[in-house]
This record gives C-alpha cells, sequence and structure tokens, in this order.
C-alpha cells in the first residue's frame, strides 16, 4: 500500500530542502534564489512500513490576477486533490503575505485530509521563546491537526515528519 503527502509553502521556506532530507537524497534543487523550483518535483520513500510519494509543490502563493498565474496555481492546487497530508512549511522567523495566501489555498479543503504545520530554519532561532508568540497567532489562524518546529537543514523532527506521513495513509 501506497500514498502521496505534499509539501507546500511559499519560495524559500526550505520545501526542497525538506523534501531532500525526507528521502535522505538529493531530488529537488535547493537555492536561497526563490522560484529555483519552478515545478512539481516528487521523490518516492520506501523505507517504511508503506511507500511515500513526497510532492514538493511551489506556485500556490502565486497571485491569480493573470490567466497564466491562475493556469500555474490550478497545477499546484491539483496535486493536493489525491494527498493524505500537506505538509504547510513555513519559516520560524518570519510570516508574510505569500504564507497567508497558501494557507488560503490549502485551508478551504473541507475533506479529512491532514494539515501539519513544519515551522522550518528553528535552528536559525536563538532564542526559542521568540517561537512561541508565533505559534499562538498560527493556532488561531487555523486548527492544524500537528505543530512541528523542525530544521530541514539539520533534520531536527523531520523523522516525526516521516510517521505523521505513515500514519495519515
Ligand atoms: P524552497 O524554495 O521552499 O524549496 O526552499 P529551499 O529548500 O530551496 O531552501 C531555501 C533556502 O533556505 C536555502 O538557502 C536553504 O539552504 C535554506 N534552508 C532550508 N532549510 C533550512 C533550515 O532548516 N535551516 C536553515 N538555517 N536554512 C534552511
Ligand atoms: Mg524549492
Amino acid at each position: 500500500y501506497c500514498g502521496m503527502v505534499a509539501i507546500v509553502g511559499r519560495p524559500n521556506v526550505g520545501k526542497s530542502t525538506l523534501l531532500n532530507k525526507l528521502l535522505g537524497q538529493k531530488v529537488s534543487i535547493t537555492s536561497k534564489k526563490p522560484q529555483t523550483t519552478r515545478h512539481r518535483i516528487m521523490g518516492i520513500h520506501s523505507d517504511g512500513p508503506k511507500q511515500i510519494v513526497f510532492i514538493d509543490t511551489p506556485g500556490l502563493h502565486i497571485e491569480e490576477k493573470r490567466a497564466i498565474n491562475r493556469l500555474m496555481n490550478r497545477a499546484a492546487a491539483s496535486s493536493l486533490a489525491d494527498v493524505s497530508m500537506v505538509i504547510f512549511v513555513v519559516d520560524g522567523m518570519t510570516w508574510t503575505a505569500d504564507d497567508e495566501m497558501v494557507l488560503q489555498k490549502i485551508k478551504h479543503r473541507n475533506d479529512d485530509r491532514k494539515i501539519v504545520l513544519a515551522i522550518n530554519k528553528v535552528d536559525n532561532i536563538k532564542d526559542k521563546e521568540a517561537l512561541f508568540p508565533y505559534l499562538s497567532e498560527l493556532g488561531k489562524k487555523f486548527d492544524f491537526d500537528d505543530i512541528l518546529p523542525i530544521s530541514a537543514n539539520k533534520g531536527t523532527n523531520v523523522q516525526r515528519i516521516l510517521e505523521l506521513a505513515q500514519t495519515s495513509l
């Protein structure tokens, strides 16, 4: 048995880094320059009890004033159709209008798909107390199934994400 899990978030939050860490290899290009990933990248995790296809989903933040953007956005949204869990990746230091846009796109789907908030780059945060106000604000915006502080670079809590992905299938 197998299933799919989507990784979503605005550019530069660490989606590709997380995908690579989850898979234990470099399948997706990571970069300081936003929008390095222009199309979907998928990778299969087969070490657990069930196989999981992880999908790195760029483009959910794009404003829809232009037809081409609506098209790109629809492509991104359609890759969410069959997943059992969405990993919403944010940067622990900053919340932006693009994060808000991605959240709007994923939260209106009324089905039993899990939505996990992954607060990334916590290795950058010296004062861990600074995370708490951020967390409670996000908790008010949406009732996430799980909230995890992670470091995609260092691998912090990445195993926990794998466990959640396994149980979501
Ligand atoms: P994407 O656009 O969401 O796919 O983001 P990338 O995976 O390409 O990462 C964007 C930048 O953030 C790169 O410079 C990464 O090295 C960096 N980055 C990703 N994860 C982490 C993390 O856990 N900690 C830190 N400090 N930097 C990270
Ligand atoms: Mg990327």
